[in-house]
């Protein structure tokens, strides 16, 4: 089962914050009441309703590209959600206008790719940049942040609810950033995370996490860094360039050893708590060849995660299954099965016609997961 809790904070904006608060409250307000009337304006005449997403409006009203444009994506959930239950229940009104007076002003954004997070004892928002918060009580540990909703109240407080989701257990994660994305798992059967390879972060998982080397190892490659330009002022043969080479070896060292501690922890998890992982069967040595990673220490990682992961697993009787690597895992849909015929490397959240939006790494996720899942049970 999932657990989910919100937390909510007051937030301080400054002026320029609180003015692209309130640009955003108007681009939601105004995109709902278009959709809205759009929609009713196509039933009355075609008798049919058609999806409408906020890239059409865009076009037409190019401002609406100034403000958090997942804050739009989720005014096209909303009204669809409202559409549904007017639909299922009969008892649920057509969904209204919204008044520029009355209605709450707020909006919701998507958590995705650590776009929101707290940095500096503030709270980072898209667009906003960094706000002012009081958290006046920590978030559960372990908990993955979900979404936000930024919103005022009447007397014209600030507020930023945080909606954390529980890791445990995958059937609720594998949704994604939004409510209705993704497949949910099934309750019986195998209990399988899907791992995609990234660039950053080396891996995201099924479950909407992603690897996250801890903060110690940013500072050991920031000093890394630094004693490598060091070394590049340093006199070839000379003394000093003779041991600005020691000292580097060392921190070389110190970060394998970290990066090791970690994906040992990390794998341990993994294979203690599902009943099989499956990975995308890439040639890390091909890849690492045709790609320019500037940082050497990290193009091995996610092989030598794999592998740990590969003996950890059978050693608990458990499987690691590789996914064959033309099997398109981030081109198609994981909600509905569709397969993009192209998906550009800067399109980060996949969209996709059956109202699917999410993270583009954890999609892919979910795909392998899946196609993990057949392989297992057709073997
Ligand atoms: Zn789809």
């Amino acid at each position: 089962m999932t657990v989910r809790k919100a937390y909510q904070y007051r937030i301080y904006p400054d002026r320029e914050q609180e003015k692209q608060f309130h640009k955003t409250f108007g681009c939601c307000r105004f995109l709902y009441n278009h959709m809205l009337a759009d929609r009713m304006d196509m039933y009355e005449k075609t008798g049919k309703m058609k999806r409408l997403t906020p890239a059409g409006y865009k076009k037409d009203y190019p401002w609406l590209k100034d403000v958090d444009s997942l804050a739009l994506a989720n005014v096209q959930l909303h009204l669809e959600a409202a559409y549904r239950k007017f639909l299922s229940r009969e008892k649920a009104g057509h969904p209204k206008f919204k008044s520029k007076h009355r209605s709450r002003k707020s909006y919701t954004t998507n958590a995705v790719n650590g776009n929101i997070r707290f940095e500096e004892g503030k709270l980072r928002l898209p667009k906003a940049g960094l706000v002012k918060i009081r958290v006046h009580r920590e978030p559960y540990e372990g908990y993955i942040l979900k979404s936000v909703t930024v919103s005022m109240d009447p007397s014209g407080k600030y507020y930023a609810s945080l909606l954390y989701e529980s890791p445990a257990g995958e059937n609720q994660t594998a949704r994604g950033n939004t409510a209705d994305a993704g497949r949910p798992q099934e309750g019986c059967g195998p209990k399988i995370l899907g791992i995609d390879f990234a660039m950053q972060g080396m891996a995201v998982f099924s479950d909407g996490s992603r690897a996250e080397y801890p903060m110690y190892y940013r500072g050991a490659q920031d000093r890394l860094a630094r004693e490598q330009r060091k070394l590049s002022h340093c006199k070839k043969g000379s003394r000093n360039y003779g041991k600005q080479k020691k000292i580097l070896a060392r921190r070389y060292e110190k970060i394998r050893n970290q990066r090791k501690d970690y994906l040992h922890k990390l794998s341990r998890k993994i294979a203690d708590n599902y009943d099989a992982a499956a990975v995308e069967d890439i040639d890390m040595k091909a890849m690492s060849r045709c790609l320019t990673f500037g940082k050497s220490v990290m193009d091995n990682s996610f092989g030598m995660f794999r592998t740990m992961l590969d003996y950890k697993l059978s050693d608990r009787g458990k499987v690691l299954v590789r996914v064959g690597r033309f099997f398109p895992s981030s081109k198609k849909c994981s909600c509905c099965g569709k397969v993009k015929e192209e998906l550009r490397l800067d399109e980060r959240i996949y969209r996709c016609g059956c109202g699917n939006c999410m993270d583009r790494d954890v999609n892919a996720a979910v795909n392998i997961r899946e196609e993990g899942r057949r392989i297992l049970m057709t073997a």
